[in-house]
């Protein structure tokens, strides 16, 4: 399959996996995958397991993400993790305001944007999610939702940034739950979206904005995920814990 638009796919391991088995996991995939170059592979581990994932994809195709970072730089704020702290372990993308960041740490769209522009500021990739409830796609206001997110989390980005900015489509009902997306209402989420973009940017940057589908992706699913238009990859929960069942998500979606 072929798009203008490099394929992007994430494994976000969030509070999973001990030191010894996050490497074991990243050293089969880096065996696995070693033959994959149409996709950009990424895989956020938990921060206590960032040192030794780091060093396990040295020299390999395999790219490395957090889950989260601070708006702020180092400082007097415990608890926190800095863009700079990351850099140290070679990390280039960063996962902000995932839903669960955003129901179980109040995260708003102010705060994440403040954290895209202290990401775009030290040179890291954010991965910015987005999505509606099931309440509230029921009530007719996904469009809404997913306008007021992008221009609150997206605030302030010049064009370059923007197209450097991954984004995530996940709806919050997709989530952990296994009900997927049907690929009708992942496209035209996505297309929404892109054109939401267009407003916001404008039609270039629009074109070159990355977004991913996240819900329950499996390797049964991806495939025709991935054949939509406009959806140019994945970000994977829970079956990225598994190598097998991440890599197969990646060779069904090439
Ligand atoms: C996620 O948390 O980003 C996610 C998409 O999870 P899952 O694949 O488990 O639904």
């Amino acid at each position: 399959m072929t798009k203008d638009r490099k394929l992007i796919i994430a494994g976000n391991w969030k509070m999973n996996k001990s030191v010894a088995e996050a490497s074991d996991l990243v050293t089969t995939l880096k065996r696995d995958l070693a033959n994959v170059k149409e996709v950009d592979l990424v895989v956020c581990p938990p921060f206590t397991a960032l040192s030794d994932v780091s060093r396990v994809i040295l020299d390999s195709n395999i790219r490395l993400g957090a889950q989260n970072m601070s708006e702020h730089g180092n400082g007097a704020y415990t608890g926190e993790i800095s863009a700079q702290m990351l850099k140290e372990f070679s990390v280039r993308y960063v996962i902000l305001g995932h839903s669960e960041r955003r129901q179980y740490q109040a995260e708003s769209d102010e705060l994440i944007s403040r954290k895209a522009h202290a990401a775009h500021a030290a040179a890291l990739k954010p991965i910015v999610c987005i999505g509606e409830t099931l309440e509230q796609r029921e009530s007719g206001q996904m469009e809404a939702v997913l306008a007021t997110q992008l221009k609150g989390s997206l605030a302030g980005l010049s064009h370059q940034q923007m197209e450097e900015t991954v984004l995530a489509y996940e709806p919050v009902w997709a989530i952990g739950t296994g009900k997927t997306a049907t690929t009708e209402q992942a496209q035209s989420a996505h297309a929404f979206i892109r054109g939401v973009l267009a407003t916001l940017f404008d039609e270039t940057v629009a074109r070159r904005v990355r977004i991913q589908y996240g819900g329950s992706v499996k390797a049964n699913n991806a495939r025709e995920l991935m054949e939509q238009p406009d959806v140019d990859g994945a970000l994977v929960g829970g079956a990225a814990l598994e190598a097998r069942s991440f890599t197969e998500i990646v060779t069904n979606s090439i």
